[in-house]
């Protein structure tokens, strides 16, 4: 709970409190890129405090080289990341507490976002030797459960998917799209794969494998989409024998890669208009108005609008636990994209998620006389 709690308590006692809490919003600055230096970008972005981030637009060089501003703004967030950040200080800080609540069957979200090239994937997937959110929170959870396993037994089963042009592909076992249907765990994709996870390095092969099936487009073959949303969803299942009875723990974590925002969420008239003769990503699009429409507290969230919306709608607006990464590049070349992100990530802080006072949990009252037998049933799925 500790950092949780602790970005919660530092942004003000009143988001923590009875009535709801509320989306925590990071912001990730990657490395200036080779080719950006060599396109002669200048950084226009500045973290302070690992809180603060702070834009400036700078009109030309000379004005950069006496600091002065065209245009400026200051955001703060849960924690802004600079970049020099590791991989497993951003785990640590976004995701393993929501680890830690889906081992006791409660549902998580953690989703980046961001322009095209801003570090969406490194930050979720990585590289093999510097391992991402997806592979970091496979890893604590296996690590977890092992030290829990004395009092019961655990399953790990995760899925893989894609959304690409609203249309939603498995990515462990490509083929043909998958429905959607409603079941009383939420939108579930029919026919998508559960693997059954035993080790982290299979995890992490199962996942880049999964990361070349990402749909590229016709005319760029050997770049995955920059349109296509990638999901990885982890279920954890407990079972124990608690007083007597069985109780099972159902507990999902859901990691999401998202497509690039350019374009789709243009904020001023101006963009706006220009994009529509373009292809929007209409999953992007229906996610920014259901944030609008969170944001504003309406009662009628548009989640049917999209595939996306469809499959997060436990996860933005229900009983979840939400974490938001904001990727975003540190040059000034960059600057309209990054101000754009910027905006919403300022503005997905106003999301509340209800609380969830208990978890996802049945429990089945055994009878004296069973009681051993439970046991033993238990003990034997441990096999
Ligand atoms: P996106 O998925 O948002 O389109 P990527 O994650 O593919 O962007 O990042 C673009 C490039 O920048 C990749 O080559 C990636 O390895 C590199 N990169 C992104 N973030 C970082 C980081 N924090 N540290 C080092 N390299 C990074
Ligand atoms: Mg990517």
């Amino acid at each position: 709970v500790g950092a949780r709690l602790k970005a919660i308590g530092e942004v003000g006692a009143g988001n923590a409190d009875a009535a709801g809490s509320r989306i925590l919003v990071f912001v990730r600055l990657r490395p200036m890129s080779k080719k950006e230096w060599e396109a002669g970008s200048r950084s226009c972005v500045k973290i302070v405090n690992k809180k603060d981030v702070y834009l400036t637009e700078f009109a030309s060089e000379s004005d950069y080289l006496r600091l002065k501003r065209v245009r400026g703004r200051h955001f703060c967030f849960d924690a802004s990341f600079p970049d020099s950040t590791a991989q497993a200080e951003v785990y640590g800080a976004t995701t393993s507490d929501l680890v830690e609540g889906v081992l006791q069957g409660r549902n998580g979200t953690v989703f980046c976002y961001g322009a095209t090239g801003a570090g969406k994937t490194y930050t979720m997937l990585g590289t093999m030797e510097s391992p991402g959110v997806m592979v970091l929170a496979i890893k604590d959870l296996f690590s977890k459960v092992r030290q829990r396993s004395h009092d019961g037994n655990h399953s790990i089963q995760l899925s893989y998917l894609e959304v690409y042009n609203e249309t939603v592909r498995d990515l462990l076992s490509p083929g043909r799209p998958l429905l959607l249907r409603e079941d009383k765990q939420g939108t579930v994709a029919a026919g998508l794969t559960h693997y059954r996870a035993y080790s982290t390095d299979e995890v992490m092969k199962l996942l880049q494998q999964g990361n070349q099936n990402r749909t590229t487009e016709p005319t760029r073959v050997n770049e995955t989409s920059s349109r296509s949303h990638a999901i990885l969803q982890v279920i954890v299942e407990y079972r124990s024998m608690e007083r007597g009875s069985i109780v099972t723990r159902v507990g999902k974590l859901s990691l999401i890669d998202l497509a690039g925002s350019e374009r789709a969420l243009a904020t001023d008239q101006r963009t706006q208009r220009s994009i529509e003769g373009a292809n929007i990503n209409r999953s992007l699009l229906a996610l920014s108005s259901c944030i609008n429409s969170l944001v504003e507290g309406k009662k009628h969230i548009p989640y049917r609008n999209s595939k996306l919306t469809q499959l997060l709608k436990d996860s933005l607006g229900g009983s979840c636990n939400t974490a938001m990464i904001a990727n975003i590049s540190p040059s000034n070349l960059s600057f309209g994209e990054t101000q754009t992100t910027l905006h919403w990530a300022d503005r997905a802080k106003e999301i509340k998620t209800k609380v969830l006072t208990t978890a996802n949990e049945e429990v089945l009252k055994v009878p004296d006389s069973e009681t051993d037998q439970a046991k033993l049933v238990l003990e034997l799925q441990k096999e």
